[in-house]
């Protein structure tokens, strides 16, 4: 008898045909002996339609009102999938976060685990009931509803496999793993049997929503191995572990495009010590991540400093920096949001050069216009113009034959 923890997404608890799939899924597994902790996410949808209500009601809402209507989504499911369960004569009773005694800490909208206490949900499972966790959501020390970012249902999932030193963590969704660019932009991606923790984290953070980066992280510190896989099919799926030295061999595992992304360029900024502190510290003390820093030769005492942004976060910056710009005596800003970040990702790059070369042929051939470049030993990121995206993206993937054989 082994426990296994399975999360599945939106799509796969779209419906009420769909979560009586899953019901089925889940039974099937029980009936083979297992222990069951089951993490569903909201309905495909739900969160989004709940983000576009709030803000049609404040621009700019509370956090921590946010939070307390963001749960409702995964909420419903987790209902709607023990009841599902319920009619197929499979004991099944859903847990909250909080119920679950998943602990956060203080950030609203996007909550770090710091422990899990499930000692009611260890009660329940030793009783031989099916758990149905609700994904992305936790509860902070002063006793507040938290979310955990976008796509945090993943993170709840192996966070939680590591908690109950689960046998198997299986995050079912609505392809059949990882594949070596977004199925659904590159129709010759290929379907991969194993990736690194390394690699999967940098394709997450560079744009792969197919898993949330955090949880990627999550699992890398906790040695969690988990597989994703398809809630549609029975396809073995993709593994995710540590890195083990044939994976060297491989020098691009994938290709990520990131379209959420905005260009901040600051000119006439004055060139000496300290300007460039005083505009990134403005920036972090107002939570926004800064990417991608490319500063330019100074000219006749003024220099100017080019960053990217996550796009919902360029307004702002916009915003706060005059403030700065009066402290260190000069500077103007302007945003544009019509980039995009295109990345390639292999640890074989550590041991292989020449990839950045064949990257921008491959995009020079296209008459893809490269803006700004960022490298770390096992990726590279350029920003491009958003409307060459998905071209460039289609000619980075054949460039390193990363297809299906035709
Ligand atoms: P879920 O709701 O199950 O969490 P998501 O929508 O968050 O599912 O993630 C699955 C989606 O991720 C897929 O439908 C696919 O379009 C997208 N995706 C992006 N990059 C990749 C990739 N490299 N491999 C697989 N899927 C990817
Ligand atoms: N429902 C949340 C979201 O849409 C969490 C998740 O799906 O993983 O981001
Ligand atoms: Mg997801």
């Amino acid at each position: 008898m082994a426990l296994i923890v399975q999360k599945y997404g939106g799509t796969s608890v779209g419906d009420v045909d769909r979560i009586k799939n899953v019901a089925a899924r889940i039974k099937a597994s029980r009936d083979e002996g297992h222990q069951l902790v089951v993490v569903v996410s909201a309905r495909a949808g739900v969160t989004n339609e709940l983000i576009a209500r709030a803000k049609a009601l404040n621009p700019r809402p509370d956090t921590r009102e946010m939070d307390m209507l963001l749960a409702v989504g995964e909420q419903e499911t987790i209902a709607l999938t023990a009841m599902a369960l319920h009619a197929l004569d499979v004991p099944a009773v859903s847990y909250t976060g909080a119920q679950a005694g998943i602990f956060t800490d203080l950030a609203h909208t996007k909550a770090k685990i710091k422990n899990i206490v499930p000692t009611a949900l260890r009660k329940d499972l030793k009783a031989g009931k099916v758990i149905i966790v609700a994904g992305f959501q936790g509860l902070n020390e002063q006793g507040q509803i938290t979310t955990l970012g976008r796509g945090g249902s993943d993170l709840t999932a192996i966070a939680m496999a590591a908690a109950l030193q689960a046998d198997k963590c299986e995050i079912y969704t609505d392809v059949d793993g990882v594949y070596t660019a977004d199925p659904r932009q590159v129709k010759d991606a290929r379907k991969l049997e194993e990736i690194s923790y390394d690699e999967m984290l940098e394709l997450a953070s560079q744009g792969s929503k197919v898993m949330q980066s955090r949880s990627v992280e999550f699992a890398k510190k906790y040695g969690v191995v988990f597989e994703v896989r398809s809630s549609f099919n029975h396809n073995p799926g993709t593994i995710v572990k540590e890195e083990v030295a044939y994976m060297e061999k491989v020098v691009v595992r994938g290709v990520a495009v990131d379209k959420d992304q905005a260009k901040v360029v600051i000119s006439n900024l004055p060139d000496k010590p300290g300007t460039a502190a005083a505009v990134l510290r403005a920036l972090a003390d107002a939570n926004i991540n800064v990417d991608m820093i490319v500063q330019n030769v100074g000219h006749h005492g003024v220099a100017s400093l080019t960053f990217t942004v996550p796009k919902e976060d360029a307004h702002q910056a916009v915003k706060i920096l005059p403030a700065t710009f009066r402290k260190v005596g000069g500077g103007e800003v302007a945003a544009y949001d019509n980039i995009a970040k295109l990345s390639v990702v292999g640890v074989g790059m550590r041991t292989h050069a020449g990839v950045a070369a064949q990257m921008f042929e491959a995009l020079a051939e296209k008459g893809v216009n490269i803006e700004l470049i960022t490298t770390s030993e096992i990726k590279i990121t350029l920003a491009i113009a958003r409307d060459r995206a998905d071209d460039a993206q289609r000619a980075v993937h054949a460039a390193f034959g990363l297809g299906k054989p035709a």
